[in-house]
């Protein structure tokens, strides 16, 4: 199976906190809001079937169901999908989540999807272009899919690895492994080799001053991009 059993444990064990937003999921709370307005604006949610890949305890696949989406959430962690589930039951907005694998979901249910969604999952599993052609096998043609990831190179280590796990402790020691960042071109090379268009890139970047999240045209480090699988 294409997963990292050792990443799986690591989302599992800090499960339990994934909705406190002073916790280690602190960041993805942060940019839960910035990129729901991309993908919405590119994707208006309102009345889509969208599936999350990687949904973890999930954040953004909440706020997609809020914004009036039918949403199914799936990840490898059972701890995550636990707390989703329960996360949802007490919010009262509805998510289908699934324990299964994205290359299994896309053998299962090709085509299904107006939109597919993968955020800060790539750079945890072994093969993340067999993630990228399951998100391409799962959506509708005509339909849009979203990725976002870390970008390699100095500036992406410093930051992700060195700022928020070292200096600024945002993020557990460990949490990311600097080898399996991808770079944009990677990923555009992933995608086309899915049979997708690569729409738009758009850059996610932290100001450890401000402390604030933006979206820009800087994707040094955290980046995302809009793809579309052609009718
Ligand atoms: N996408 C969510 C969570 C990101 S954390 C968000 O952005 O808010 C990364 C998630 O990827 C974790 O929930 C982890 O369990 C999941 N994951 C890691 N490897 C996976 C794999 N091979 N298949 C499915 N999910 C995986």
């Amino acid at each position: 199976m294409n997963a990292d059993p050792h990443e799986i444990q690591k989302f599992s064990e800090l499960a339990h906190r994934w909705w406190d937003p002073t916790s280690e999921f602190r960041p993805l709370h942060e940019i839960n809001p910035l990129r729901l307005e991309w993908i919405n604006a590119r994707a208006p949610l309102r009345g889509k079937k969208v599936i999350d890949i990687g949904c973890g305890g999930g954040i953004l696949a909440e706020s997609m169901a809020r914004k009036g989406a039918d949403v199914t959430g799936i990840d490898l962690s059972e701890k995550a999908l636990k707390v989703a589930d329960l996360h949802s039951l007490e919010s009262e907005v509805s998510v289908r989540y699934k324990h299964i694998a994205a290359e299994e979901m896309a053998a299962q249910e090709p085509g299904q999807y107006d939109v597919v969604t993968c955020m800060e999952m790539l750079e945890h599993v072994p093969d993340p272009s067999s993630i990228v052609r399951a998100a391409a096998a799962l959506v509708k043609p005509g339909g849009l899919v979203f990725f976002s990831t870390l970008n390699r190179n100095p500036k992406a280590y410093l930051f992700a690895v060195v700022g928020a796990e070292y200096l600024l402790r945002m993020l557990p020691k460990g949490t990311h492994d600097y080898a399996k960042f991808i770079t944009p071109a990677e990923l555009s090379q992933f995608v086309r080799e899915a049979g997708m268009h690569v729409d738009a890139f758009k850059g996610l970047s932290y100001n450890p001053l401000t402390k604030i999240y933006a979206l820009n045209q800087d994707t040094d480090v955290n980046y995302m991009v809009a793809c579309s699988r052609p009718l």
